[in-house]
């Protein structure tokens, strides 16, 4: 089967990372331990995983021209993304996330956008005609809602598969929620873009069909440990995720919705490719690390052949 051709529009960053013994106090200095620097932000981490997945993925961000564009752009190419719409801003530097991690492993983290915050309407229109040929756009919230907003335009015209992983959460116009096939929120983001508080299956029923009245064709809630939960027009169930030795969960969510968006755009079911980016998930939260624990196409399916198959539950 050819790889089916994915667009994701979105973020990039670069973590910079120090740990340290404890995190500092305003206005107080300490030498931290060791200093490296990952590859991030939700965009380009689901564009990866997207890529190792199986589908031909180009990417559409804007990255500033200093070193840590550049090396957003090689770890695209070593994943063979197409960047010929990976804008460089010579204005705005990169996104970066300042982050300092504890001895007990508390975080603090500081993100300056960047050049993120300037992917426009415009950018996005001038990758129109890869968006028209793909088979699903893969959009979040790290960007103007005006760019998500485009996209979702021009894919919902030329009748290109939607997905919208609305995260970081916020609320969301019905204007760009009825171009959205498939909406992909955690159990927070779905609080937040619904007012539904998610304790328990009658609250997610509940939220699924806020959702789906307001005229998102599927919704997907994932629940981290305890599964996804998948509603469309047809039916409602709760996917348990797999079993596995937890490492890291860093960026479940986003190899979750770049498997997802790869196996939708080869044509599977909404419940096989729930069950698909299940696996691609809970292989990524067994390694350390964002993009590094995005698994390749081999490994998922290998690991959901030595599983046997765990059914939905119809709920
Ligand atoms: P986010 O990172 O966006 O908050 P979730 O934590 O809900 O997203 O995780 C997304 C998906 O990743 C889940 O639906 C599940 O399939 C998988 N996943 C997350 N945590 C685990 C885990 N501990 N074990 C197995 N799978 C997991």
């Amino acid at each position: 089967m050819p790889k089916p051709k994915i667009v994701v529009v979105g973020s990039s960053n670069t973590d910079l990372i120090v740990k340290a013994d404890r995190i500092p106090r305003p206005g107080e200095t300490i030498l931290g331990g060791a200093f490296h620097t990952a590859a991030g932000g939700k965009g380009a981490n689901q564009a990866v995983a997207a890529a190792r997945a199986g589908g031909e993925v180009a990417f559409v961000a804007r990255i500033g021209a200093d070193v840590f564009g550049e090396r957003a752009i090689a770890g695209f190419a070593a994943d063979r993304i197409d960047v010929s719409h990976v804008v460089q801003d010579m204005k705005t530097p990169s996104g970066v996330a300042l982050i300092v991690v504890s001895r007990e492993g508390e975080n603090s983290i500081a993100v300056a956008s960047g050049a993120n915050a300037r992917l426009s309407p415009a950018d996005v229109r001038r990758a129109a005609s890869k968006i028209k040929t793909a088979k699903a756009v893969l959009l979040q919230l790290e960007i103007p809602l005006s760019a998500v907003n485009a996209a979702a335009e021009i894919a919902a015209k030329n009748k290109v598969r939607v997905i919208l992983n609305p995260a970081p959460a916020q609320r969301l116009d019905d204007d760009l929620l009825r171009h959205v096939d498939v909406l992909t929120p955690n159990e927070i983001e779905a609080e937040i873009l619904t007012g539904v508080v998610i304790r328990g299956k009658k609250d997610m029923d509940e939220a699924a069909a806020r959702l789906l009245h307001r005229g998102v064709k599927a919704v997907l809630i994932t629940l981290g440990a305890k599964g996804v939960y998948v509603a469309d027009a047809s039916g409602r169930e709760l996917i348990p995720a797999f079993k596995v030795k937890v490492v890291d969960t860093t960026a479940a969510g986003d190899v979750f919705n770049g498997a997802l968006a790869v196996a939708l755009a080869e044509g599977r079911g909404l419940h096989d490719a729930a069950r698909f980016a299940s696996a691609a998930a809970a292989l990524s939260v067994t390694k350390l690390g964002a993009q590094p624990s995005a698994p390749a196409r081999s490994a998922i399916d290998r690991f959901l052949r030595s599983r046997s198959s765990v059914a939905g539950i119809g709920i």
